[in-house]
């Protein structure tokens, strides 16, 4: 998990095992790679592709080294980053909470009876349902983001029973990342402003509800999420110091102390060999101290920290099998390389542009590299996996490829585009695989087709 400097280079492929790969990584024989003591070309042969496979491991060691950076410190998994039964019993045997964004993600939540005082729900537009259903299992926060969910919320709440709430503050910082994930600065549609006013506003929407005979809503504390793959940690500094600012002004203006403050989630990781990952303990090191000298120069009590990773967690436990299809030279221009896979499986570059790496395993080769795009089979130009990577020069059609650190915002934003059936997700773990979400199949596609 250590930075490094970034050596590009078209001839080498990634090694086998790198921070890029699922802490469980080894080589194994014929170029081939196991993780969690099972061989990927073996998963590939038993399951077919393409196939998600997520080291159990890896998971838990990235979830406890969030606790022991942040002892003192609640640690909320954003759920949307990758869900499934499985993955919230291995959350919840870590102690960690988790932060959810819907009905449906509550609903997976509820039933493994996850316990709803560690339940944290977000959204910028909760449905009424989500509201409901919330409220209807007792989740121990809902992070409040529009004035008309505030109200809705409040009455929806058991007056005399409050329902704690967190104000999703935008801090007005940026966090240089990509527009499509950048939140934390004014023009986006998440948060309450904290320069406009909006956010002095919806303090003062709940504490109306809060300062009453029969409370409906009781403000916990303040929120913000700065936008993902952040690899700064000035930038997490500086809205605790703005939040801090806020809970002063709350304590000043209305003589109520907030326990809790949410910094959010986004903290980076390196999908590419050199990519910089996020230095979490200097994140606990800044964060902790910043915060701590902020309540003393307002004299304000320490509040709870809550941190919000999900990508953090999840990503590097992925990796991602393909089998070639295809594959086509245009000399002078580029080799493509096509796999039974794409944006259906990882719409990631497409989105945002992202970079992936890939290699060939499950057989061995002495062939040179030559720069390949690998593209998916769906019908955009922009189905691209990874591009210009450094592959054996032999590549042919039935080779394998496995595509690292595909464990976030991967099963989780997949879709069916072309027909196309969503792969399984296969967990190893002490040698031994198991299906945690099957592979869809036409019949599933078709079932919700229902008239001719
Ligand atoms: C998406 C999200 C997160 C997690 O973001 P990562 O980049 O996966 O760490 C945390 N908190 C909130 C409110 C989010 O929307």
């Amino acid at each position: 998990m250590k930075n490094q400097v970034r050596v590009s280079s078209t001839t080498t492929p990634w090694p086998l095992t790198t921070t890029m790969t699922p802490s469980s990584a080894t080589a194994a024989d014929e170029g081939d790679l196991a993780v969690g003591g099972v061989r990927l070309a073996e998963i590939a042969a038993t399951y077919g592709t393409p196939a998600y496979v997520l080291d159990e491991a890896d998971v838990r060691a990235r979830a406890r080294a969030y606790r022991a950076a942040l002892p003192e410190a609640e640690i909320a998994y954003a759920g949307k980053a990758f869900l499934c039964r499985a993955m919230i019993g291995w959350i919840q045997a870590e102690g960690l909470s988790l932060d959810v964004c819907s009905g449906g993600e509550l609903a997976l939540a509820r039933h493994v009876g996850f316990p709803a005082e560690r339940i944290v729900l977000h959204g910028n537009a909760k449905t009424p349902r989500d509201v409901q259903d919330a409220l209807a299992y007792g989740v121990g926060r809902v992070v409040v983001d529009s004035t008309y969910e505030i109200t809705q919320l409040a009455v929806a709440a058991h007056p005399g029973r409050p329902q704690k709430v967190l104000i999703r503050v935008t801090p007005g910082v940026d966090a240089h990342t990509h527009a499509a994930v950048a939140t934390g600065i004014e023009d986006q549609k998440f948060g309450f402003s904290l320069s406009a006013g909006a956010a002095a506003d919806a303090v003062r929407q709940v504490l109306h509800w809060q300062l009453t005979e029969r409370p409906a809503l009781e403000l916990a504390g303040l929120h913000c999420h700065l936008g993902s793959q952040i690899t700064s940690v000035d930038v997490f500094a500086e809205a605790a110091r703005r939040l801090i600012a806020l809970m002063a002004w709350i304590r000043d203006e209305y003589g109520v102390v907030l326990p809790e403050l949410d910094l959010g989630g986004g903290h980076a990781v390196g999908y590419c060999d050199g990519d910089p990952d996020f230095d979490l303990e200097q994140y606990a090191r800044t964060v902790r101290a910043v915060i701590a000298k902020a309540c003393r120069q307002h004299r304000l009590p320490v509040p709870r920290l809550t941190v919000e990773p999900g990508r953090a967690i999840v990503a590097r436990a992925g990796v991602t099998l393909y089998r070639v299809l295809t594959m086509k030279r245009n000399p002078g221009i580029r080799t493509f390389v096509a796999v039974d896979g794409g944006m259906s499986d990882n719409p990631r570059p497409a989105l945002y542009g992202s970079a992936y790496t890939a290699r060939l395993i499950g057989r061995a080769t002495t062939a040179a590299s030559e720069p390949m795009t690998v593209v998916g089979r769906h019908c955009e130009a922009g189905d691209v996996i990874a591009r210009d990577l450094p592959l054996p020069s032999d590549l042919r059609p039935g080779d394998l490829l496995a595509v690292p650190c595909t464990g976030a915002y991967q099963h989780s934003m997949a879709s069916t585009y072309n027909q196309v059936c969503r792969p399984p997700v296969i967990a190893v773990r002490d040698g031994v695989a198991r299906v945690l979400i099957r592979r869809e199949t036409l019949e599933d596609l078709q079932a919700r087709d229902v008239s001719l």
